[in-house]
Parts: structure tokens; C-alpha cells; sequence
């Protein structure tokens, strides 16, 4: 998998994607992050990218020609090695909401490419141009879509393979099967005068597996009703 970002902030991406287990995936070369800095196609030495929104009004967009060019440096890139033209996921509070549905389908492909706004957005004719996907992570507005991007490639990357090991590798995670997870518990046995469910000291895996369904539809119709309605 490698994920392309279009960013005014690389380091940013970096940073984040270089640590715990996407840096590792990273190292070992299971996933391959390459960031654009969208700046570096500005067309003024200034490195300006951005300009005043026509018919007025608040705040600054980010011009179509850099982005189209920082876009392109990737789509040659592509082109050259003969591979299908990539997905290009634009951040926005004005997509389909994420989940783990559409993580799962964007973990098959073998490139992808985040588009990171800010500001008050993009000009929308380069969106119309290179944008196949809108997605938003919330009903919320964020001052740039690189948190989003990163929210994105962590929960892509933990489904490609090879990028969990048996120590955080979990298949019945929340959303399998349209439920939440049960709870966990860990050492010591007890805490503060709180006991670990017995069943889980037991050693009967039968009876450990059925207390683990049943917390889990518990916690779902307690929590998330909603996600049974979608099975
Ligand atoms: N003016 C835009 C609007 O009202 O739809 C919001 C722009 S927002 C301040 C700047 C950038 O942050 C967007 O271009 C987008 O890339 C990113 N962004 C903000 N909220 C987001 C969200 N909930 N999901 C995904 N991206 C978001």
C-alpha cells in the first residue's frame, strides 16, 4: 500500500505516521508514505498558494493550479510504472462520513491519494478534475484535513496485511459484525477492590467465548443501538 499525501504540512504526516505501529509497518516497508508539499508547486517564488475568494467573503482558498500540479507529480509517477490511476480522497466536512466499511474497502487498493485542504477549501474546479472520493470524519469543522488524512491511513493500514503482529492483532474488534467489542481486562487480578469477571480465570474457552457475545451485544444496545438496525 502506499498512501500519497497533498499537504502544506508533510511534517506534520510524518511525524505521526513514523511512530508505533504505522512507523514500523513503514520500516519494514508493508506500507510507503510519500508526501507532496503542495507549496513547492506554488507559482510565485513566495510560495503562495492561496488567494481571496471571488464574490468575497471570509478567508482564503487554495488555488487550483499548484494543487494540480503537486497532484500530477504523482499521476506521472503512476503512469510511468504502468499501474492504474489511484484514488484521490479529498478530506472534507462535506463527504461521506468514515467508517470502518469504507476503511476495509479502501485497504484493497494498492495506492491511494489524500488530498488535504485548509483555509476555506479548494478551489473546486481542481476537485472536479482529480477528486474520486469525498469523505468527511465527522460533522465537524477542522482547520485542515491532515488529521483527518492521518484518522484515515491509521485504520487503513492496521487491515493490510502484515501491519499488526499476534500482539495487536484483534479480528472481533468493534464494528465486526456490526457490534461493539466486550471489555477487556488485564493483570493485576484485582484493583482497587475490583474483581476480573471469574468466567475469564476459568480456562473454559466455551464459556469465556459466550460471556464475550453476550457483553458484546450488552454494550452495543447500550451504546450503539443504532449499529444493529445496520446487520
Ligand atoms: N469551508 C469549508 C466548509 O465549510 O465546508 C471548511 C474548510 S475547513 C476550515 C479546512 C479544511 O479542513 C477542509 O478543506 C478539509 O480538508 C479539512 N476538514 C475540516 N473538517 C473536516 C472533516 N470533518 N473531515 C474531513 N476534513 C475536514
Amino acid at each position: 500500500m502506499i498512501f500519497n499525501v497533498l499537504t502544506l504540512f508533510p511534517e506534520l504526516i510524518e511525524n505521526s505516521m513514523n511512530t508505533s505501529i504505522t512507523g514500523r509497518a513503514i520500516k519494514n516497508d508493508i506500507i510507503k508514505l510519500n508526501t507532496v508539499n503542495i507549496r513547492d508547486f506554488a507559482e510565485n517564488k513566495h510560495g503562495q498558494v492561496d488567494d481571496y475568494p471571488y464574490g468575497g467573503g471570509a478567508g482564503m482558498v487554495m488555488q487550483a493550479p499548484p494543487v494540480y500540479r503537486a497532484y500530477k507529480s504523482i499521476e506521472d509517477r503512476i503512469q510511468k510504472e504502468n499501474k492504474k490511476k489511484p484514488r484521490v480522497i479529498y478530506l472534507t466536512p462535506q463527504g461521506k462520513v468514515f467508517n470502518q466499511k469504507m476503511a476495509e474497502e479502501f485497504s484493497k487498493e494498492e495506492e491511494l491519494v489524500f488530498l488535504c485542504g485548509h483555509y476555506e477549501g479548494i478551489d473546486e474546479r481542481v476537485l472536479e478534475l482529480i477528486v474520486t472520493d469525498n469523505v468527511s470524519i465527522g460533522d465537524y469543522v477542522l482547520t485542515g484535513g491532515e488529521l483527518p488524512a492521518l484518522v484515515m491511513m491509521d485504520s487503513i493500514s492496521r487491515l493490510v496485511d502484515g501491519v499488526l503482529n499476534n500482539k495487536d492483532s484483534s479480528v472481533y474488534e468493534s464494528f465486526y459484525d456490526n457490534k461493539l467489542e466486550y471489555p477487556q481486562y488485564t493483570r493485576p487480578e484485582e484493583f482497587m477492590g475490583m474483581h476480573v469477571p471469574k468466567v475469564l480465570l476459568s480456562g473454559d474457552h466455551k464459556k469465556v467465548d459466550e460471556w464475550r457475545k453476550e457483553e458484546s451485544l450488552k454494550r452495543t444496545l447500550e451504546r450503539r443501538p443504532d449499529l444493529l438496525d445496520e446487520s
